[in-house]
């Protein structure tokens, strides 16, 4: 039976760099006989346009319906002023919690051809390779009561809430401790427990997980600390695992490690590994239209979406090894260009691996 992959492309650069991740993902779906079917449908921005919603339910229910979603980027400012219930966000965060997307994959790897590329010296990035494991449908970012209202007094005032119950913290810490043990063995697990009641609990839970994975060396360690110490010595990290907002912050830390956000591909999986596959970067509305922005991060979701959800490892290789390749020849889109490069396009980098995966 043919796998059905659902394709968003979103706002902004979305779409651009999405026609060139299903290049790929075409050629793969023929090269591996893969039997991928692919759909079209909007989120976010592109959404409000044509539905009124940033997730309309048919979309939901062709989300659920399909085998795996690959996922553009959404926002932008033609819709930041529309009413917040609305806004292209939302839909992100309803389609995550709405699929149980629990688990945030983000890995954060260093080319070896880009080390020039990154903001801190070579000797102390090169040979990066970190994963990030972000909580993504609790925390901060879903907390209810928020408010956003006037006092009696007249004054402005706000407030979100930041909850988290034992048996999330649980499942991550889990999908944290699996992904150290095929890796480094080493996971730090971080939080703000010297202030905060729910990284207490937090901390608490991922102790009691650990009992279960003695192979894995595990340490905590404050969120201030942790963006110092990614930016200090990044090569101490194998895996973190974090909330919510943390994971938010510190891997796009993190990717300015690697070079570029955009070279930086996400997972986001629920229970059974059925999951969204996105870059990590948003829509980048300085460059949309241009087509300049780095189709890389969007192809390597592929590659992610290939190894996690349909257990095609051979394939993911093979696509990883495309842009390896593309590298190797010194293609580069102007976010991750140093002299010497040939600076190309979207469309020329998206061929280019095309090119490369056909000639494996
Ligand atoms: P952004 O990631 O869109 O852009 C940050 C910077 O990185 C910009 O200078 C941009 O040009 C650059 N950049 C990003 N992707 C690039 C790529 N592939 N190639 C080259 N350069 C790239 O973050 P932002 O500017 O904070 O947000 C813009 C919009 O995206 C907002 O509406 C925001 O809400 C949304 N957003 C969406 C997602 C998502 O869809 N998952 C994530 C983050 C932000």
């Amino acid at each position: 039976m043919s796998k059905q992959i659902l394709v968003l492309p979103g706002d902004g650069i979305g779409p651009e760099i999405m026609a060139e991740a299903v290049k790929v993902l075409q050629l793969a779906n023929d090269k591996y006989s893969l039997g991928f079917e692919l759909s079209f449908d909007e989120l976010g921005g592109a959404a409000v346009d044509k539905y009124g919603v940033p997730l309309a339910d048919e979309t939901l229910e062709r989300a659920r319906a399909a085998d795996a979603i690959l996922l553009g980027a959404v926002g932008g400012p033609k819709w930041d002023k529309i009413d917040p219930a609305i806004r292209p966000e939302r839909g992100l965060l309803k389609i995550r919690s709405q699929l149980g997307l629990f688990a945030n994959l983000r890995p954060a790897i260093l080319y070896p051809q880009l080390a020039d590329a990154s903001s801190l010296k070579p000797e102390v990035v090169a040979g990066l390779d970190i994963l990030i494991v972000r909580e993504l449908t609790g925390g901060i970012y879903f907390g209810q009561p928020r408010e956003n209202r006037v006092l009696e007094s007249g004054e402005r005032h706000a407030y979100d809430t930041l909850p988290y119950s034992e048996s999330e913290i649980r499942r991550i810490a889990q999908v944290g401790f699996d992904m150290a043990r095929v890796r480094g063995k080493k996971l730090c697990s971080v939080d703000k427990a010297n202030v905060l009641a729910s990284s207490q609990l937090w901390r608490t839970v991922v102790e009691e997980v650990a009992k279960d994975y003695p192979d894995i060396e595990l340490s905590h360690m404050y969120v201030d600390n942790a963006a110092m110490q990614l930016v200090r010595a990044p090569k101490q990290f194998d895996v973190m695992v974090t909330d919510n907002m943390f994971g938010d912050i510190l891997s796009d830390e993190a990717s300015m490690l690697t070079g570029s956000i955009g070279m930086l591909p996400s997972a986001s999986l629920d229970a059974n590994n059925k999951g969204m596959y996105e870059p990590c970067h948003g829509s980048a509305p300085d460059i949309a239209g241009k087509g300049i922005a780095n189709p890389l991060a969007t192809i390597l979701s592929v590659s992610m979406m290939l190894r996690y959800s349909f257990n095609q490892g051979a394939a993911a290789d093979a696509i990883e090894l495309a842009v390896s390749k593309v590298l190797d020849q010194g293609l580069r889109t102007g976010d991750i260009f140093s002299a010497g490069m040939t600076q190309v396009g979207t469309a020329g980098m998206g061929d280019a691996v095309v090119e490369a995966l056909r000639s494996l």
